[in-house]
């Protein structure tokens, strides 16, 4: 499985996270950094894009020799690196996409540079299976009414959205919506506060989908794997 995403050096999430997962379900990952993100456990402190040239070539030979099943994109940094991915991808659509925003740590840190994260997301997340937490969702669809959010995502292009409720109060209800419509996923608060959970569960999914679980087995399969890690 083939993941661009940026490196958290700490291993809390980014790729190494993304490694970590894919390997959990048997797969061996390919990992592209798109940023280099200055991060320990507890905070992030800032990044560096790399080169969107350099993450286009390392993604090309990697698809073009290997017999990648399915790409994960997570952190892209910037407006640049995302164009430079979303060209890349023209060639490889038959490939199952998993995308997940990413445009803040939870700590509240910048992942994106400049102002044009959502429209970069929204390029990227055509065919795709997009995740977005709420305040992601938010960004892309301009609401945070799940159900509304995920609809409209499906509307603008997404193959599926699978919006998270794990910031809402209560049970994290996540909303899966694709063309055949929409389906609820349900599960127990946990309380643990964890890095990476975002990360985890959009490799996880994609690793089902590569594997060739239809949508929704792996979706469910991916948010067990992710309330096993919170449960560790
Ligand atoms: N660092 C990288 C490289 C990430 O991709 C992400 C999230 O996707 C984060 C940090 C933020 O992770 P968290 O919000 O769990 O701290």
């Amino acid at each position: 499985m083939l993941v661009l995403a940026g490196l958290d050096p700490s291993g809390g999430a980014g790729l190494l996270a993304d490694a970590e997962t894919i390997r959990a379900f048997g797969l061996r990952p390919l990992c592209v950094a798109t940023a280099l993100t200055v991060q320990t456990t507890r905070h992030a402190l800032r990044f560096q894009p790399v080169a969107p040239l350099l993450v286009q070539d390392s993604a090309r030979a990697l698809l073009e020799e290997e017999d990648v099943r399915a790409i994960k994109i997570g952190m892209v940094g910037a407006e640049q690196v995302a164009r430079a991915i979303a060209d890349l991808l023209q060639d490889f659509r038959a490939l199952p996409l998993v995308v997940d925003p990413v445009l803040a740590s939870s700590s509240g840190a910048a992942l994106f540079k400049g102002p044009l994260g959502a429209a970069a997301y929204l390029e990227l997340m055509r065919g795709a299976v997009v995740t977005p937490n709420l305040a992601e969702a938010e960004a892309l669809a301009g609401t945070r009414d799940q159900e509304t959010a995920a609809r409209a995502l499906v509307e603008r292009g997404a193959r599926a959205a699978l919006v998270k409720g794990g910031h809402l109060e209560g049970d994290a209800i996540d909303l899966l919506c694709d063309a055949d419509g929409l389906q609820r996923l349900d599960g127990a608060r946990i309380a643990a506060r964890k890095r990476g959970t975002g990360c985890r569960l959009a490799s996880a999914l994609a690793a089902g989908l590569a594997a060739g679980r239809p949508l929704l087995a792996a979706a469910r399969e991916a948010k067990a794997y992710v309330r096993g890690y919170l449960q560790e």
